[in-house]
């Protein structure tokens, strides 16, 4: 399965972001084949079948906005779309765009190496294609390498053993069974309630107790669909402009301007609204001082008093070790609610660890749980794992695992020195995860595709961030990190959940729109903080001492 003919790029994933950019790149006439490891497109919504999955961006904000077609004839059903709606909406965008024929599916990337004298990649997958190209874009995910903790006993555990990232495509039966649960982050969440309803028994193994805020999920009125409908181009608009991608306005008031009694009041018509608007929509300050964010979490422990009957299951269950919001929130339904069944039992792991899996359960300091099922909960190997299993060398054979050892170093998320002709879409240091993904993808891919027909326009082999611009950059991306209270948490967002990750603030918490304007000006300034060379390109923007061979 070698393809002899050299294609001008390769794009690696099918999910939003893959098909967007093999779109973009084949309408502006690039030859360009996209390989994804799963059998269809989708992405993270191919992969995360498990139950209850579902986004928690409200549904007219988790789309394309580049088919108005599609835009206005999509049913806007539910509040937040269901992982079912969501796969069938990029199937449909797939088929709309006879995006498929451009994609080899079933397709592991595991070798990606720069020729340096072509200015060339050459891609390899476990299943034996081998292409060259001008250009590599991933479009690999920020969350799409599972985090699978290595428990003594594990393989001898006679059960089933699921993970929620990477859930089985054929409906898996968990009905009469006992099911364990570990971790308590968004994918727990979600799922915990739902398995509550269909297991004879569900064991929850939480480690540190999370804040979730309920989703208040439910069906749109028609009313307000049609309205909102009407006013897409200017929803759309808004949101790209916007701190996260959604069209909210934050708010303009500290929790200190009003008095006890008012703020109360807010927490609760926001908790009763649902969603992520219980922070960014009640008070400006929460996400920078700390004893403005406490009145949020003591609101959140007081609704879990209200909710959960038995006390010392509360007491559990209140998150007590980092601020509100500094994890990414949860939204629930139903989940403290869960914790009042009779066949659910909440096991904290600070006080009575895993001790081994055996074949018929989980072995805690305080006794065996007999089990069918284990569902890891446990998360991922956030922004940079997806990235360095693609197995990336760039200039003089260096791994990007090796150029990240310290963490990574990009220009704006989405370039890296040392690994030219390389475009990352959603890759640290970019809003990516503390946005709505659909806009910080949507931007990403049209950047990138002017970026490429600027290069090719200037005859350019080569295209490379600089040392010095994704110097600035990462520092500049800590140092918008560090005026928040988000590096006080042991976060994914922080690499914490990985044991030997360096601790570095991963995505880019500067804000969409700000983040959009950068790149643009970046872009109107002939792509400053890059360099090319080649043929034609006379060097463009080389630097003084740049003596790369093109
Ligand atoms: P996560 O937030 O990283 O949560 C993983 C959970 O597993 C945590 O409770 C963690 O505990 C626990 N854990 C990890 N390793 C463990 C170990 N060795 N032993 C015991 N417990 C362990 O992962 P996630 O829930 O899959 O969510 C990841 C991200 O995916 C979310 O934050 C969100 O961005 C995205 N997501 C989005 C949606 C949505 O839009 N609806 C849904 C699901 C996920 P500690 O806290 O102690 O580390």
């Amino acid at each position: 399965m070698v393809d002899a003919e050299p294609l001008d790029a390769v794009v690696i994933g099918a999910g939003f972001a893959g098909l967007y950019m093999v779109y973009r790149l084949r309408e502006q006439g690039f030859s360009v084949q996209g390989f994804e490891r799963g059998d269809g497109v989708g992405g993270t919504w191919y992969w995360n079948r498990y139950p209850g999955a579902r986004c928690d961006s409200e549904i007219m904000f988790y789309s394309f906005s580049f088919l108005p077609d599609l835009e206005q004839e999509w049913p806007l059903t539910e509040r937040y779309p269901g992982q079912p709606d969501i796969l069938r909406y990029l199937e449909e965008v797939a088929s709309r765009l006879d995006l498929r024929k451009d994609f080899t599916f079933g397709a592991e990337v595991t070798a990606l190496e720069f020729d340096e004298a072509a200015g060339r990649w050459t891609l390899r997958t476990a299943q034996g294609h081998q292409v060259t190209a001008r250009y590599v874009v991933t479009a690999v995910g920020c969350l799409s390498t599972a985090n699978q903790p290595r428990f003594p006993g594990a393989d001898s555990f006679r059960g089933l053993t699921l993970h929620t990232g990477n859930w089985p495509r054929e409906p898996v039966d968990l009905a009469a069974q006992r099911v364990a649960v570990i971790g308590t982050g968004a994918s727990g969440i979600q799922a915990i309630p739902v398995i509550a309803e269909r297991a004879a028994h569900l064991t929850v193994f939480q480690r540190t107790a999370q804040f979730t805020i309920p989703a208040e999920n439910g069906p749109l009125d028609d009313q307000f669909v049609a309205l909102w409908k009407q006013n897409y181009p200017e929803w759309r608009r808004r949101a790209r402009h916007s701190p996260a991608g959604f069209a909210y306005n934050p708010s303009i008031t500290s929790a200190f301007e009003v008095s006890a009694a008012e703020r109360r009041a807010a927490f609760e018509a926001a908790w009763g609204a649902g969603g992520f608007t219980f922070l960014s929509g009640t008070f400006r300050d929460l996400a920078l001082d700390e004893e403005a964010n406490e009145t949020a979490a003591d609101f959140v422990r007081s609704k879990i008093d209200e909710i959960v009957r038995d006390p010392e299951v509360a007491e559990m269950l209140k998150p007590r070790d980092f601020p509100i919001g500094t994890k990414r929130l949860p939204l629930d339904t139903n989940y403290y609610e869960t914790f009042n069944r009779p066949n659910v039992t909440l096991v904290d792991l600070k006080r009575t660890p895993v001790e081994e899996i055996t074949p018929a359960g989980i072995r805690t300091s305080a006794g065996h749980h007999d089990l069918d099922v284990i569902v890891y909960a446990t998360g991922f190997d956030a922004l940079t794992g997806p990235l360095e299993a693609l197995g990336i060398r760039g200039r003089g054979g260096r791994s990007l695992r090796d150029a990240w050892r310290e963490g990574p170093r990009t220009y704006l998320g989405v370039a890296v020195p040392g690994f030219p002709n390389l475009f990352t879409i959603t890759g640290p240091g970019s809003p990516s995860v503390l946005s709505n993904m659909p806009v910080s993808i949507e931007q990403h891919v049209e950047w990138i595709g002017d970026c490429l027909a600027w290069a090719r326009g200037h005859g350019a082999k080569v295209i490379e961030a600089t040392e010095q611009a994704a110097a600035g950059w990462t520092d500049h991306v800590q140092q918008v990190a560090g005026h928040t209270l988000h590096p006080k948490a042991a976060s994914w967002y922080m690499g914490a959940n990985i044991p030997g990750k360096p601790r570095i603030f991963l995505p880019y918490i500067g804000g969409v729109g700000n983040y959009r304007d950068r790149c643009a000006a970046v872009a109107a300034n002939g792509y400053e903080g890059f360099v090319t060379s080649g043929e034609g390109s006379g060097d463009h923007g080389a630097r003084p001492g740049d003596h790369r061979a093109a």
